[in-house]
C-alpha cells in the first residue's frame, strides 16, 4: 500500500490555568513540526489565570494557532473533544498542554500513519515528577478496567493520540456525557498501533488532578465501559440469599434438638452486613442511574464563547452562548 499523504495536521491541546507553560508549549510543538503543514487548536478550558490573554497573543503572532473559548471549566475530556470537533486536519493529535507529552513524539506517530496505521497511541515508559500515590493509584485503576471492562485498555497510555480522520469521524459519532476517550478511541476499533515515550515532568503550574477528581474520572470510565459492578450486585443479592434459605432449616433442626441459641451477635452482624450490601448496591445503581440521567438531558458537552474571556472579568456576565455549541 501507498504511503499516505499528510495534507493538514492538527495538534489538539486542552488549556486550564497553564499560563507558564503555554509559550513553551508553541514552542516545542512548531519546533517539531517544523516544515509540515499544522494547525495547533488550543481549547481555553475557563481558565482564571492570563492563559486566555497568552493565548490570543499567541493566535495574532502565529497563524497556524487557533482558539477556542469556552464559557466555563467544563473539564479535561471536555475541552479535547471541543478541540477535536473544530479540528480540520486528515490527521489529529492530542496532548497535554503542560509539556508532559513531548510534542517530538508527534514525529514517530506521524511516521506510524503514514504505513497505514489509523489511531497511534502513546504508552509512557516511565513518568517523572509524578507522586508514588498516582502511579499507584493508576495502576490500580488499570487492573480494574481490565477485568471489568469490555475494551483491552494498553496500561499507561493517557490520552497523547494521533487519530487518522475517518478514525476522528468514527469517534466524535459518540456524543456521550460521561467521556472516557482513551476508551472510546480503542471501543472504535480501526488498525492500531503505539509509540512508546518518556513521560515529563509537567513544565510549570501543578496537575489539575485532585485524587478526587481522578476517582470521579475513574468511576466515569468504569461505569461507561462496563455492566459488570450491576451484574456484581445480582450476584451479592443472590448468594447472601440463597445463605439465608440454607439457614431456614438449620433453625429448624436446632429448635427441635434443642439446641437454638439466642444469637444476639448473629443477628446483629447479619443485619450490619445486609444493609451495607444493600446500601452498596443501591449506591451502584444509583451511580448508574446518574449517568443515565446525564445522557437523557443531552446537553452540549460544552459551549464556546465568542469574545474571548479577560482574566480579570466577572465569571458569570450574561456572555451569549455561541451558536458553535455541539
Ligand atoms: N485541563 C483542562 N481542564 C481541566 C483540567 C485540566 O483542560 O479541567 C488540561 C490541562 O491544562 C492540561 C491537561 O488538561 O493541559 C492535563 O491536565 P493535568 O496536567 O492537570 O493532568 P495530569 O497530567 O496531572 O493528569
Ligand atoms: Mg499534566
Amino acid at each position: 500500500m501507498a504511503d499516505r499523504e499528510l495534507g493538514l495536521l492538527s495538534v489538539v491541546a486542552p488549556v486550564h490555568n497553564e499560563q507558564g507553560s503555554l509559550v513553551e508549549f508553541h514552542r516545542r510543538v512548531t519546533g517539531a513540526l517544523e516544515g509540515l503543514e499544522f494547525e495547533l487548536v488550543l481549547v481555553n478550558d475557563g481558565s482564571t489565570d492570563h492563559s486566555a490573554e497568552v493565548l490570543e497573543r499567541l493566535a495574532a503572532d502565529d497563524p497556524r494557532v487557533r482558539v477556542l473559548h469556552l464559557t466555563r471549566n467544563f473539564g479535561h475530556q471536555p475541552a479535547l473533544t471541543a478541540g477535536l470537533d473544530h479540528a480540520a486536519g486528515d490527521a489529529v493529535v492530542m496532548l497535554d498542554a503542560d509539556l508532559q507529552d513531548p510534542p517530538e513524539v508527534i514525529l514517530e506517530m506521524l511516521e506510524k500513519w503514514r504505513s497505514g496505521v489509523d489511531v497511534v497511541y502513546a504508552v509512557r515508559t516511565d513518568r517523572d515528577g509524578e507522586s508514588f500515590f498516582k502511579i499507584k493509584t493508576a495502576s490500580l485503576f488499570y487492573k480494574l478496567f481490565d477485568r471489568l471492562a469490555s475494551v483491552p485498555l494498553r496500561h499507561n497510555s493517557g490520552d497523547f493520540r494521533l487519530l487518522d480522520r475517518a478514525a476522528l469521524d468514527a469517534l466524535l459519532s459518540m456524543r456521550e456525557t460521561s467521556r472516557f476517550l482513551r476508551g472510546m478511541t480503542i471501543w472504535i476499533g480501526y488498525t492500531q498501533a503505539s509509540v512508546a515515550y518518556h513521560r515529563q515532568a509537567r513544565f510549570a503550574g501543578e496537575t489539575k488532578f485532585t485524587p478526587q477528581r481522578m476517582l470521579r474520572f475513574s468511576i466515569d470510565a468504569l461505569s461507561s465501559f462496563s455492566n459488570r459492578p450491576l451484574q456484581l450486585a445480582t450476584l451479592f443479592g443472590f448468594v447472601i440469599s440463597s445463605i439465608a434459605f440454607l439457614a431456614i432449616p438449620v433453625v429448624i433442626i436446632l429448635k427441635i434438638t434443642g439446641n437454638y441459641l439466642y444469637g444476639f451477635s448473629t443477628v446483629e452482624i447479619t443485619m450490619l452486613l445486609l444493609g451495607g450490601i444493600q446500601l452498596l448496591t443501591i449506591g451502584v445503581i444509583g451511580e448508574y442511574i446518574g449517568r443515565i440521567f446525564d445522557e437523557v438531558k443531552g446537553r452540549p458537552l460544552y459551549l464556546v464563547q465568542q469574545r474571548p474571556r479577560r482574566s480579570g472579568d466577572p465569571v458569570s456576565d450574561g456572555e451569549e452562548h455561541g451558536e458553535d455549541a455541539q
